[in-house]
């Protein structure tokens, strides 16, 4: 799998730190079980995170010292403080980290019309009743309206592809927006795409109909 956009580094920490909500840390422990050499940057922010736990409270860390860090660290990755089991592989067609959402497989899912094109399916609230984790299903050749969002938006392709300003999303490949990106996704033509979505607001649209229509489809 050629994976070419992965998370944020501070959403990576975040996830180190679990401090992510259970929808966020989902998608990138699914990412991450597709994905080796996001598994092996998160090693390093492991290793760095609990050699900055063991180090002197009054230390003080001076520019330049964390990439010194890093040398000094190598490869060594005795110190493993993963909170969220990211080393699953794939079984079927679901990561072993979504797969007590997905008993069923992505065959199983129940998807819900949200318009022209697309569909979704929840999967899950966070505790902070905010969050959700979703799958999102776009028609081979379609687009998703253009939109902002609320919040931090973190989506990871399962199946098929979508292009917008940021360029290809493959299989794998993780977008990740904050509430100053607009974007209007296409899916490529040939299979639908289907991404795994963490969302904590509502999305906002462009068109007034789609922002007349929103409370319909849930979105
Ligand atoms: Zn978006």
């Amino acid at each position: 799998m050629n994976i070419n956009h992965h998370p944020d580094i501070t959403t990576l920490m975040a996830f180190s730190a679990g401090t992510l909500e259970d929808p966020y840390a989902t998608v990138v422990a699914t990412h991450l079980a597709m994905s080796e050499g996001g598994r092996e940057t998160l090693r390093h922010i492991n290793t760095i995170g609990g050699a900055l736990l063991n180090a002197e409270p009054e230390a003080e860390l001076a520019t330049g010292s964390l990439d010194r860090l890093m040398d000094a660290l190598g490869d060594d990755d005795r110190i493993d403080v993963t909170p969220h089991d990211a080393r699953g592989t794939v079984t079927g067609d679901v990561p072993l980290p979504l797969q007590r959402h997905l008993p069923n497989g992505l065959d199983g899912v129940r998807w819900k019309w949200t318009g022209p094109g697309v569909a979704t399916a929840d999967l899950a609230w966070g505790k902070d009743g905010r969050s959700r984790l979703m799958l999102l299903r776009v028609g081979a050749g379609r687009p998703v309206p253009e939109h902002g969002h609320g919040g931090q938006e973190l989506t990871l392709i399962l199946s098929g592809a979508y292009r917008d300003r940021f360029g290809i999303f493959a299989k794998g490949d993780i977008a990740d927006h904050d509430q100053d990106v607009e974007h209007q996704p296409i899916a490529e033509p040939g299979d639908d795409c289907i991404c795994l979505v963490a969302v904590d607001a509502k999305l906002t649209f462009r068109g007034r109909l789609m922002r007349a229509l929103q409370p319909l489809f849930g979105i």
